[in-house]
């Protein structure tokens, strides 16, 4: 029996390495890989699709969360498109 693939974009909160934004990221999973596409600037990526990544994804949504306190900013990512930028 095949294991049911993940196919559902989604969207998770980083720092672009392309506009230098805190930006959201549509990660669109194909098999063992992924397309990682700034919702901003548009650079694309592609990441392996593995464990690895998606604990790195969760690591720097935690790592945002707290950010949060003293970025309350972050908190309005929430729309493909949005970016902000942090002193
Ligand atoms: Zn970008």
């Amino acid at each position: 029996m095949r294991v049911k693939r993940e196919t559902k974009p989604i969207l998770h909160r980083q720092k672009c390495a392309a506009c230098n934004y805190y930006t959201l990221y549509q990660a669109l999973p194909a098999g063992d890989q992924a397309t990682d596409t700034c919702t901003h600037c548009g650079h694309q990526v592609t990441l392996a699709w593995d464990d690895g990544i998606k604990a790195a994804i969760k690591n720097t949504e935690r790592m945002l969360k707290d950010l949060e306190e003293i970025y309350p900013e972050l908190k309005a990512l929430k729309a493909p498109g949005d970016h902000i930028r942090l002193e």
